[in-house]
């Protein structure tokens, strides 16, 4: 069986795991501050937040930018359901933007005129939440632009995208080398909010399960670590009066316990070191498929200039009918394929709230024709070759 995602775990990660195990704490000791520490450096962030899953992660980060009912979340409709749920359990409503039929990351374009439209009828949204679909950045440079007129926040949905990065520079006025030497990362919040990551054992690398959401503010920072934690503080600074005593906490709003523990954090430390290996494979494999792919009938990952992808997903795109058939035809041979991503509004639950199936047509288009191949760092070259040959051989079928 090859699995279409499938995390790597070494002895040293094994190794890392035992030690907290047997040291003095498995919860809130130090080695989640370290690995918060490390992953906001790695991204150029000021600060980090580790949390239980992305999910919490995006829940905590909409509480701490004021998310509440009465407000408009917008997201995109080619995601996982999460980047949309955060707006429901703040009690705001959720809406979306359809995508780029290019990059399948949220369209710009149609952003910026459902904005205008939006300002008309006086429904603005409070937060914007671009996913970083398949570790494709998103035009970053051009949403923060829209946030800075029409007054909306960010928060990055990055569950894809650890280890990657774009160009921070006017792609118009710059020449090759200036470009490639003003790549920021994915995480370093230069046009957003909040950044948000995932530790699934699907995505990039893993704490099992886990998300870290990143921020360069340091009371979004503050309201995040404290949401995490039942919204208790031991800070004497944000008590409401003088302690009763050295055993003295106060709970100043509600919170949740969506705390990563220290076994978590120790195999997300531990993974962190192979994080930019894991995305260079990662490519390899992804140039491998467009070569050997090139002389079908299916369209490739088109990947935007001045971004660099962390590659999470490798999606092919053919015919409805053919889809199925390689689809069908991977699984018999013991290949894990899968579809990213049934669009967020057709689900029952958002029918129900009353989207419609072609309301957002270009991200059921292309759900209704794309597939994801196996793509993860330990992935050899004689699967990837079994791979190939069966999608050759449905296409020829
Ligand atoms: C995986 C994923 C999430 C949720 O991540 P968890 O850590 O499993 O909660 C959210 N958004 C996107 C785009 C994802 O792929």
């Amino acid at each position: 069986m090859i699995p279409y995602s499938r995390q790597d775990v070494s002895q040293s990660d094994i190794d890392a795991v035992v030690e907290v195990l047997r040291s003095d704490f498995l919860t809130q000791g130090p080695v989640v501050p370290y690995f918060e520490k490390l992953v906001a450096d790695y991204s150029g962030a000021k600060y980090g937040v580790a949390v239980n899953s992305a999910t919490s992660a995006l829940h905590i980060a909409c509480l701490a930018l004021g998310l509440g009912p009465g407000d408009w979340l917008w997201t995109s409709p080619n995601t996982f359901v999460a980047s949309a749920n955060c707006a429901l359990y703040c009690g705001a409503r959720v809406d979306f933007v359809d995508i780029d039929s290019k990059t399948y990351n949220m369209s710009v374009e149609l952003l910026e005129e459902k904005l205008s439209l939006a300002e008309i009828s006086g429904c603005l949204p409070k937060i914007v939440i671009p996913v970083h679909f398949a570790g494709q950045p998103c035009d970053m440079l051009a949403i923060h632009a829209l946030g800075q007129r029409y007054g909306f926040k960010i928060i990055e949905d990055a569950s894809h995208a650890i280890g990657a990065s774009y160009s921070n520079a006017d792609l118009q006025s710059f020449t090759n080398e200036e470009k490639q030497s003003d790549f920021i990362k994915v995480g370093s919040c230069t046009h957003s909010d909040i950044t948000v990551f995932s530790f699934h054992p699907v995505k990039i690398i893993t704490t099992g399960e886990g998300g870290m959401t990143l921020t360069n503010d340091v009371a979004v920072a503050e309201k995040m670590a404290m949401l995490r934690s039942h919204g208790i503080t031991r800070d004497v600074n944000k008590m409401t009066s003088n302690p009763d005593g050295p055993w003295y906490y106060q709970q100043v709003s509600l919170g949740f316990n969506y705390r990563m523990t220290e076994l978590q954090a120790a195999l997300g430390l531990s993974q962190l070191e192979r994080l930019e290996a894991y995305v260079k494979r990662r490519h390899q494999l992804a140039d491998q498929y467009n070569q050997d792919l090139d002389s079908l009938p299916l369209i490739r990952p088109w990947q935007r200039e001045g971004a660099y992808s962390a590659y999470h997903l490798y999606v092919i795109r053919c015919d409805a009918l053919k889809r199925k058939l390689v689809f069908e035809r991977l699984i018999m041979a013991g290949i894990g394929v899968n579809v990213h991503y049934i669009p967020v509004h057709t689900h029952p639950y958002y029918l129900q709230m009353g989207f419609h199936a072609g309301d957002f047509p270009v991200a059921e288009s292309f759900y209704a024709d794309a597939i994801s191949l196996p793509l993860f760092p330990m992935m050899s070259e004689v699967d990837q070759a079994i791979v190939i040959n069966q999608v050759r051989e449905a296409f020829l079928a």
